[in-house]
């Protein structure tokens, strides 16, 4: 069996005097750990080529990182909003939605999940505490493999079949948040102040699963429900692709697209 090959979105960044690409480590180490083959896409400025990506790569991370340009979205950017990163924004954006047409799954991560949200016509909170301030702190100065706060997690989802919860405590490093969700959306996990913590599709076009939280961040904890997360997105990529036979029932996805809203 071949193992799926899993693009990951990365970053172009000065750091130490050089210009650098890469992503943060947990999420190739999750994706390896799920037995998929970690390719880290990093925003460049050919933009050309994302359709012969896509025609390769079997399924999507969008990962975590600075906040959107709020002009994706029909909004003028706050004084607390982070500096955008145009090329990133284009490149995801166009990855998102190259994916769905293909039916390739798709794992949104903190800003991954924000991103879905805006790709298919959402909005965004620029800054919660300033916007929608509530008892939670989503950004508390703690390492971010700590877990802050509690999220609770919709019976009736994708979410809660991976993970197979209704409740865990995440990590969460994030001052923004979705604030109109996308149509095409279902709301799957909510912190305590009613923050969406985790989204899914409503329509039957391929795994499709954002969380606002940081699994990858337990990288290191493989038993963790964080590594499900991971090992749902590879299992359904090779499914996808024909490259693993797995009896009996159907996917979630394709058994129940016209679910009633979260
Ligand atoms: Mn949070």
């Amino acid at each position: 069996m071949t193992a799926p090959l899993v693009a990951i979105t990365g970053w172009c960044r000065r750091l130490d005097g050089l210009e650098r690409a890469g992503v943060n480590a947990g999420y190739v180490r999750s994706v390896a750990r799920a037995g998929g083959i970690p390719l880290v896409v990093p925003p460049s400025q050919a933009a050309g080529p994302v359709a012969a990506l896509l025609d390769r790569v079997d399924a999507l991370v969008l990962t975590g990182g600075a906040d959107i340009d709020p002009r994706h979205y029909g909004q003028t950017p706050s004084p607390r909003l982070q500096r955008p990163d145009p090329a990133r924004d284009e490149l995801e954006l166009a990855l998102l939605r190259g994916a769905r047409d293909r039916g390739i799954p798709v794992l949104g991560v903190c800003r991954g999940l924000q991103l879905i949200n805006v790709g298919l016509g959402g909005t965004l909170w620029q800054d919660l505490p300033s916007e929608r301030p509530g008892a939670v702190n989503h950004d508390p100065d703690q390492p971010r493999d700590a877990r802050v706060h509690t999220v609770r997690v919709q019976p009736d989802s994708l979410l809660c079949d991976i993970i197979g919860t209704t409740s865990l405590e995440t990590n969460s490093i994030h001052h923004q948040a979705i604030r109109d969700l996308a149509p095409s959306l279902r709301e799957t996990a909510w912190a305590d102040d009613g923050v969406i913590e985790g989204i899914e599709a409503r329509d039957s076009a391929g795994w499709l699963v954002g969380v606002q939280w940081h699994p990858e961040e337990f990288a290191a904890q493989p038993d963790a429900a964080d590594q499900r997360v991971f090992a749902s997105l590879v299992q359904a990529a090779g499914e996808r692709r024909g490259l693993s036979a797995v009896p009996g029932r159907p996917p979630r996805w394709e058994r129940a697209p016209g679910r009633s809203p979260g």
